[in-house]
């Protein structure tokens, strides 16, 4: 099928995946040699499937995946009927031993999630290693994932980056896990969800502080999708104005001075204000990775009334 033959908003899904099938099998269903299979599904515009992806998932004996009713749908878009199995976080250890037991006698196996890429902030990491600690083969059949997507749609550096997929829902702990990322020379890239986008935002400017260059990257691939690029104080200060729908991606670039993007010393009156002087260098170590040593000596200079009394 040539790109000028169809159009992508007249894809004709079914005749897809047939012709997919066809290219990959002169015509004939073959047989895929047994293995897992890690499927990539698009993550919002279905024109995004590959042709590999079609014609593996046609000719899988089974295929796993998160929720059986949204694959099914997906996989009847493109013509394609095929056993479908659960495999979702809460029982990928208990399917692992029939998968392993299916491929031992030579099925061919498909894991698919509900959108991008399996095993990526998705199950399949732990089925992948008991696959390949059994023996068995695993190929992955590459295509869309949200993070590389909104990294190279960004603008922000993409020589190095760091996945550090969802940050935890709570603040004093998703500050925590971005102190420790302070350090990381490359381009931090966050999943978020809509309901937790300004105060991630604003937990990330205060941390890593307000001056860094960001952006966010939402509805990749869909009809409602844009990046918003600002420095962090800039995009925490719109995305607390604005409520906003939809799957989110969130870059941060790398610091270019770790110390120098930080106030350290107004960090430390804001926690002194609520904390005791324990408590609060105790968090603003943690905060900035500076020895607690040095923080005490400044809050010391800061605070001397109360670092006196404790
Ligand atoms: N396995 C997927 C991948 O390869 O990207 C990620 C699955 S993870 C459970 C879902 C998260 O990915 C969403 O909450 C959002 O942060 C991000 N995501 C998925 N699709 C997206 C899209 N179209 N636009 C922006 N972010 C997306």
């Amino acid at each position: 099928m040539s790109a000028g033959k169809k159009k992508i908003s007249s894809l004709d899904y079914p005749e897809l995946g047939r012709e997919a099938v066809e290219a990959s099998g002169n015509g004939a269903i073959s047989k895929l040699p047994p293995g897992l299979y890690v499927v990539a599904t698009p993550i919002g515009n279905l024109g995004d499937i590959t042709l590999r992806a079609l014609a593996t998932l046609a000719q899988a004996d089974a295929v796993m995946c998160e929720d059986t009713r949204a694959s099914g749908i997906l996989l009847n878009l493109f013509g394609i009927k095929k056993p479908l199995f659960s495999c979702h976080d809460h029982n990928e250890d208990a399917r692992t031993p029939d998968i392993l037991r299916r491929i031992g006698k030579g099925e061919a196996v498909a894991l698919i999630s509900d959108a991008g890429l399996p095993a990526i902030a998705d199950p399949g990491f732990r089925l992948v290693r008991a696959c390949r600690e059994a023996g068995h083969a695993v190929t992955v059949i590459p295509g869309a994932n949200a993070a590389l997507t909104a990294l190279a749609g960004s603008g922000l550096p993409t020589d190095r980056f760091l996945f550090a997929g969802f940050l935890p829902p709570k603040s004093t702990a998703r500050k925590k896990d971005i102190a420790a990322l302070r350090h990381a020379e490359a381009t931090l890239v966050f999943y978020e969800s809509p309901q937790r986008l300004a105060a991630s935002l604003a937990d990330l400017a205060e941390v890593l502080g307000a001056a860094r260059a960001a952006a966010v990257a939402r509805e990749l691939t869909k009809l409602h999708e844009e990046t918003r690029r600002g420095t962090l104080g800039e995009l925490a200060a719109h995305y607390a104005a604005h409520d906003v729908k939809g799957e989110i991606v969130i870059l941060v670039e790398r610091g270019a001075d770790e110390t120098e993007n930080i106030d350290v010393d107004a960090l430390l009156d804001a926690r002194l204000k609520q904390l005791s002087v324990r408590d609060a260098v105790a968090e603003v170590a943690a905060m900035t990775g500076l020895p607690k040593k040095e923080i005490y000596a400044r809050a010391l200079a800061r605070a001397p009334a109360k670092t006196t009394k404790k």
